[in-house]
C-alpha cells in the first residue's frame, strides 16, 4: 500500500538542564531540537490524519542520572548491567540528529508493515529527509524506482 503524503511530526521534551520555558520562539526548528533530550516522532497519513506509525528517540534516563551521582563507577556499572534492558536511552549522538536517526527507523520499517511512504512532508530541516534518502546506498528505502519526495 503507497500513501500519498507523510509527515514526521517531532515532539521534544528539552533537557533537564534548559529552562523550564523552552527554547525561545524566534529560535528555528533546527536550533530547537539541539537541546532536546527526547523526540516523538510520527508517521501520519496526509489524507487521512491517522498516525500509521510512531518512534521515541531518547537520550537521557532520568534513573540512570540519578545512579550516576549516587553510585560509584563501579557500583553503577554494576546496576546498569541490570538496567541496560529497561533503559530509556535509545540514542547517542547529537541532539540535532535525533529527528533523521527517527526517520531512518521508520521508514525502515515501513516495509513490513506492507506500506511505502512516497512523500516526506515536514519543515525546512532536511536532515531527516536526507537521512532517509540515503539509506541503502543512496537510493532510498525503496530502492530508486520507488523514491521518496518533499514537500515543505
Ligand atoms: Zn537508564
Amino acid at each position: 500500500m503507497e500513501f500519498a503524503g507523510c509527515i514526521t511530526s517531532p515532539h521534544a521534551t528539552p533537557l533537564p538542564s534548559c529552562s523550564p520555558r523552552g527554547p525561545s520562539p524566534e529560535k528555528t526548528s533546527a536550533e530547537k531540537r539541539k537541546k532536546f533530550a527526547h523526540i516523538e516522532s510520527a508517521v501520519i497519513d496526509a489524507n487521512t490524519g491517522h498516525v500509521l506509525d510512531y518512534e521515541t528517540m531518547s537520550k537521557y534516563c532520568e534513573l540512570c542520572s540519578y545512579k550516576k551521582k549516587t553510585l560509584s563507577k563501579e557500583k553503577y556499572e554494576e546496576w546498569y548491567a541490570g538496567h541496560v534492558s529497561e533503559c530509556h536511552i535509545n540514542y547517542e549522538g547529537s541532539s540535532g540528529g535525533m529527528e533523521a536517526a527517527a526517520a531512518v527507523i521508520l521508514w525502515g520499517r515501513s516495509l513490513s508493515h506492507n506500506m511505502r511512504y512516497t512523500t516526506f512532508i515536514s519543515d525546512g530541516d532536511s536532515s531527516a529527509f536526507l537521512a532517509v534518502n540515503k539509506m541503502h546506498n543512496n537510493v532510498g528505502p525503496y530502492g530508486k524506482d520507488h523514491p521518496v519526495t518533499k514537500e515543505e
